[in-house]
């Protein structure tokens, strides 16, 4: 069985801390309560999250949020 795993990666000093990324998937991301900027839950969301961090990088309006996709199986 062969599928694709996400690795997900954001840069906290671009993060302006709108929040919708928390929004869209808040599995995997959080808001840090002090300045508000946005903190990585899980760096490897399961393919079943896959939808909602797409949906979270399209609506981040300064690209801090990072895909990196890979290939499993073999
Ligand atoms: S959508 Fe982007 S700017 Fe907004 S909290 Fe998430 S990472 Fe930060």
């Amino acid at each position: 069985m062969t599928g694709t795993s996400l690795r997900v990666s954001v840069d906290r000093d671009r993060c302006v801390g709108t929040g919708g990324c928390v929004f869209a998937a808040e599995e995997v991301f959080d808001q840090n309560d002090e300045d508000g900027r946005v903190v990585l839950r899980t760096e490897y969301p399961g393919p079943d999250l896959a939808e909602a961090v797409r949906q979270a990088v399209d609506v981040c309006p300064v690209y801090a949020i990072a895909l990196a996709e890979k290939e499993n199986g073999r």
